[in-house]
């Protein structure tokens, strides 16, 4: 399938797959478009990076993805890369299968038996793998619009801005006054996906202090697995995750008293 051809191509130049057969998809109109209605955001598959960064309805309720765009890649890769080819793709380095984690995104999916939609955290199955089988098309995500109170946060370590991530945090959060009525933590370029961190739940619905917020890392350290590779040990990764997790707190919070510390 080819929608982009930013992911597609340059593995094709590489050899690393040379495939027999390319539909391509990119004139398909019905596969594009942003609209909102009944309280969720669809988004079309062909949506494009620099559409997405450009949206007035995405910036207005799903803010989350207007931050995070700005890190995928260069313009000129965003011209032309997908929201749908970003997903099936599935490096687990990319700032947009993290976000549609955050955002509790539901995927749907069409193929000659019909339509099927998926929880985007169960979308993701391996590095480069998705729910996805090869007579299946994506056609589009729905988001629930961010509601009262929601907030978000967004960061990523990478060399250059525009690298894919070393390790990378996107949130989306609910505050009730001093505490999260909701927190959905996840992180990317740990291991071979996404991941929605269980440990962020022990912060819902309690008063956050700084022993708090260390007995989460902890849990957070024991719970994300992630990899060695060139650019970081999994150790560092595994603190890098836990600096963001305590930033990702104070910054919700305004409490720049949790992060006085140095972090994690
Ligand atoms: C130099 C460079 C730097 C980059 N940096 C980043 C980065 O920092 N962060 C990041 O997230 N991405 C990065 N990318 C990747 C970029 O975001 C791609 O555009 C994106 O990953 C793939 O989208 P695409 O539309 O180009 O897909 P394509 O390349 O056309 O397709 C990618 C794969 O997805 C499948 N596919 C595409 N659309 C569908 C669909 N609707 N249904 C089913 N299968 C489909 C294709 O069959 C193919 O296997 C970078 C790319 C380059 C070349």
């Amino acid at each position: 399938m080819l929608s982009g051809g930013q992911s597609l191509m340059p593995a094709m130049n590489l050899r690393l797959i040379s495939p027999e057969l390319i539909v391509d998809i990119g004139e398909l109109a019905e596969l594009g478009g942003i609209a909102v209605s009944g309280g969720l955001i669809r988004i079309g598959a062909l949506t494009r990076h620099v559409e997405l960064a450009r949206s007035a309805e995405i910036a207005a309720h799903a803010p989350l993805l207007t931050e995070a765009i700005a890190h995928v890649a260069h313009p000129a890769i965003r011209n032309r890369g997908t929201l749908g080819g970003s997903l099936a793709h599935a490096d687990p380095a990319s700032e947009l299968p993290a976000c549609m984690l955050a955002l509790n995104a539901t995927v749907i999916i069409r193929g000659q038996a019909g339509e099927r939609r998926i929880a985007a955290q169960d979308f993701f199955t391996g590095i480069y793998e998705t729910a996805l089988s090869p007579e299946e098309l994506l056609v589009a995500v729905e988001l629930p619009v961010a509601r009262k109170n929601s907030a978000h946060y967004f960061h990523e370590f990478a060399r250059r801005h525009g690298d894919y991530a070393i390790l990378g945090l996107a949130t989306q959060a609910i505050v009730e006054g001093d505490t999260f009525a909701d927190l959905r933590l996840a992180f990317f370029a740990v291991g071979d996906r996404p991941v929605l961190a269980k440990a962020a739940t022990r912060l819902v619905g309690v008063a956050i202090t700084p022993a708090l917020l260390s007995d989460v890392c902890g849990a957070l350290g024991e719970e994300l697995d992630p990899h060695d590779d060139q650019q970081a040990s999994a150790a560092m990764r595994r603190h890098l995750a836990k600096v963001l997790l305590v930033r990702c707190a104070a910054a919700l919070l305004d409490r720049p008293d949790l992060d006085a510390g140095g972090s994690a």
